[in-house]
């Protein structure tokens, strides 16, 4: 069986102990990788050093172009990639393929971007004239969750190499397989040695090396807070600035004018997704008395017509990444069920394919906004229904937990929505739609407990640059 490696310069780098990586859809090996320590970590940051002076002098148009062609064969492996990537996360054939297309979007987008970025100058103010400069930090850390791998690993790497930095990813140990073959593609695209490294291995070995590293100058993470939270006071006692993306429990809002045919279909997809493992799942359903009942019918029916299945099979709800993750939201369901009913699905209401690690759609209908339930993240294919009668409320229940990722708005009248999307606490606010498909261009981060520094956009650039004002007199 393949051990995926190690990606270090240009070599590739086995360690004498390896880590099993299961297939989520069957519970079976599906391979192993690299089990990367302090040793491989110090190797690998020393390889950005060293590639970090040339790198960062490259013309930015030279570093566009090899982003571009990383872009480019991230697409001509799509098919493979997207298996791959089904395989490792469990997530249905479809959604792998459509992450496959937005890692690769990740490169060309910044490949683009990247170039008019550092033009940025500032006007002549009387006898000075000043300037902004954008320098890259150096070695960037990140640390990637098992989620997204190939998605949320280029949403970092992308914006970090386009502005000059050379990278160190450490990715989950549940799903490391897709970020080592991108790191492959990009030695292919002619991305010089030591731009990209790749370290796989275990949180509190690999993650906790490079989190703590004197020799990185910026770390971004993906994860859980408690993790975040780990990370962020490691890097402080080293100055080293930290971007946290730290997941939700994001609500769409529905108003009693919303247009269901519309809104039905993308509330399912919202909370299904990824099984739910997405940090921005649509976990809360907050819907206004008047549409409650209907609402609740059709999401019934449209549960009702969910396949669930290995994810190589493309079914419409995949399992969840490990038999750990399937007992923790088992876990949070059955306590949840003391106290609210599931009025659909439930681990006990609705078969689930043999082997893998399988959990059926879930609803919690009438949910006090302070439950469990509606409060902390499950991370499965679960959803809390809370209902409101005045927009106020529906403002407060929206704001009322310690998270703000993203939220969505369902209603006709043009001024509720613009009272939600300036009243509401989080990064992203949707208005008749929710999540739009990838969205590489829309800057992406949390508010409160989901986190800090901006991905995605252009501000992702800024994210992995430092600025600098130069000044110069003009006038003797
Ligand atoms: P996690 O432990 O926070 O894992 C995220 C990343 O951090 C992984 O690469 C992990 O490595 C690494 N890590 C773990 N311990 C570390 C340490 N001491 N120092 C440095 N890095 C470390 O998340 P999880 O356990 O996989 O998932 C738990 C919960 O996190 C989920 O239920 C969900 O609520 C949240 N989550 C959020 C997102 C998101 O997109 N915001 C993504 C995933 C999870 P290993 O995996 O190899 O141990
Ligand atoms: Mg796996």
């Amino acid at each position: 069986m393949n051990v995926s490696p190690c990606v270090i310069g240009a070599e590739q780098i086995l360690t004498e102990d390896t880590l099993d990586v299961v297939n989520p859809s069957t519970g079976e090996l599906l391979g192993r990788t690299a089990r990367g320590t302090q040793v491989e970590v110090d190797a690998a940051v020393a390889a950005a050093r060293a590639a970090s002076e040339d790198w960062r002098h490259t013309p930015v148009a030279q570093r566009a172009e090899i982003l571009r062609r990383i872009g480019g064969l991230v697409t001509r492996e799509r098919e493979r990639l997207a298996l791959l990537e089904s395989r490792d996360t469990g997530k249905p054939l479809t959604q792998a393929r459509a992450d496959v297309d937005v890692a690769a979007r990740y490169f060309t987008y910044y490949a683009s971007t990247v170039e008019a970025f550092f033009g940025n100058s500032l006007p002549p103010d009387g006898e000075y004239i000043s300037y902004t400069r954008h320098e890259a930090f150096g070695v960037t850390g990140h640390i990637i969750p098992w989620n997204y791998p190939l998605q949320i690993g280029c949403r970092t790497i992308a914006p970090a190499i386009a502005v000059g930095n050379c990278s160190v990813v450490k990715p989950a140990e549940d799903a490391p397989l897709s970020v080592v073959e991108v790191a492959l593609l990009a030695l292919e695209a002619g991305l010089p040695a030591g731009v990209l490294n790749v370290v796989p291995g275990l949180g509190a070995e690999a993650g906790a090396a490079l989190s703590a590293h004197t020799g990185i100058d910026h770390l971004s993470f993906t994860g859980s807070v408690p993790v975040g939270s780990m990370v962020a006071k490691a890097a402080s006692d080293n100055v080293i600035p930290v971007a946290l993306e730290l997941g939700g429990k994001s609500p769409n809002i529905v108003f009693a004018d919303a247009d269901l045919d519309v809104a039905v279909p993308v509330i399912l997809k919202s909370f299904l997704q990824n099984a739910g493992q997405t940090c921005s799942a649509g976990s809360r359903l907050v819907v206004h008395d008047a549409v409650h009942g209907e609402l609740l019918n059709r999401l019934e029916k449209a549960v009702g017509d969910v396949r669930i299945g290995a994810g190589p099979a493309d079914p419409d709800l995949g399992p969840l990444i490990s038999q750990k993750q399937l007992d923790r939201v088992t876990r949070m369901v059955e306590r949840a069920a003391a106290s609210a009913d599931p009025r659909i699905g439930g681990p006990k209401r609705v078969a689930t394919p043999v082997g893998g690690f399988y959990f059926p759609p879930t609803v919690f209908d009438g949910v006090a906004p302070d439950h469990e339930i509606a409060q902390d993240e499950v991370f499965g294919p679960v959803v809390a229904v809370t209902t409101f009668d005045s927009t106020q409320q529906a403002i407060d229940i929206a704001n009322g937990t310690e998270y703000g990722l993203i939220s969505a708005v369902w209603t006709k009248d043009f001024a509720t929505a613009m009272t939600l999307t300036e009243e509401i606490r989080s990064g992203q606010v949707y208005v008749n739609t929710y999540g739009a498909g990838g969205g590489v261009e829309y800057t992406f981060g949390g508010f409160k407990k989901s986190g800090y520094g901006r991905e995605k956009g252009f501000d992702a650039l800024g994210e992995f640059c430092q600025t600098k004002s130069v000044v110069l007199k003009v006038a003797q």
